[in-house]
């Protein structure tokens, strides 16, 4: 298949590319800030190739797809993955803490899923998975802006699976909870463990596991799902 990721130069995304890359498939993932890291991942493995690409912005975003498509021919698959979070209780939240969460986490959405779903109509096939976040499922104190992004990035899955479920187009979101990554480094693990049923955070290539059976022939009947993948939380 040929899979475009964003946000793959770490931590989730990172293990989406790594495995996808390790299945044999052919991978492009946007990075933004990173270039070294992501130059890394290309050295690595023959058939990924990175493209800097800052999400929020529908100039970049279009050059970026466009920039893809030549390199892979065609998308069967996209994974909606970058992601920021600005946490702050609301009564201190900034404007632009709001604005570029919502910008990054969910604008950014629907700038690349609008260009990719096209072709994928036409082909009438394709995959699309949104990385959401427990957060958005049940509401997190301190993260108004990110919570309301990822609990907006489910109703568009919702919606969007329903528009496209004909076309055998499935979309599907994943809602992670504490996942060990650069995203969560600095919480307090110790503490934030006691309150996950599991007793432990989660690990990317747990959520990169459960992304490549959602992109699979095998779960070609499920579509417009959040899937929490959170050790209980949730
Ligand atoms: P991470 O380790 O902080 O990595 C974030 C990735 O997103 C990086 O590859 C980064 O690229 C990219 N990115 C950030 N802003 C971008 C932009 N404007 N344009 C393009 N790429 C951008 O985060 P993570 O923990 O893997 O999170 C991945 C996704 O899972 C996010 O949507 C996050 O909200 C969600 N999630 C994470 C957790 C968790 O506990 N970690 C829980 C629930 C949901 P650069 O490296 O170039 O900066």
């Amino acid at each position: 298949m040929r899979i475009l990721i964003t946000g793959g130069s770490r931590g989730i995304g990172r293990a989406c590319v790594e495995l996808f890359a390790k299945q044999n498939h052919d991978v492009v993932f946007f990075y933004c800030k990173n270039a070294f890291t992501a130059d890394e991942i290309c050295k690595q493995y023959a058939n990924v190739s990175a493209v800097q690409c800052d999400v929020s912005s529908p100039d970049e975003v279009r050059a970026a797809v466009a920039e893809c498509i030549e390199k892979l021919g065609g998308i069967d698959v996209l994974i909606n993955n970058a992601g920021i979070r600005r946490d702050g209780l609301m009564v201190f939240m900034e404007d632009n803490d709001w604005a570029d969460v919502m910008r990054t986490n969910l604008d950014s959405f629907f700038y690349l899923t609008k260009l990719v779903v096209n072709p994928m109509i036409r082909a009438r096939r394709g995959r699309i998975v949104n990385i959401t976040s427990i957060s958005g499922v049940t509401g997190l104190p301190g993260q108004v802006n990110y919570s309301s992004a990822k609990a907006a990035l489910i109703g568009a899955t919702k919606a969007l699976s329903k528009e496209l479920a004909a076309r055998k187009i499935t979309v599907n979101a994943v809602a992670p909870g504490f996942i060990a990554t650069d995203m969560t480094a600095e919480l307090d693990e110790s503490e934030l463990k006691k309150t996950i049923p599991m007793g432990r955070f989660g690990q990317p290539e747990e959520v990169a596991a459960l992304v490549s059976f959602l992109v699979s022939e095998q779960a070609a009947y499920i579509t417009g799902q959040t899937i929490n993948i959170a050790g209980g939380l949730g």
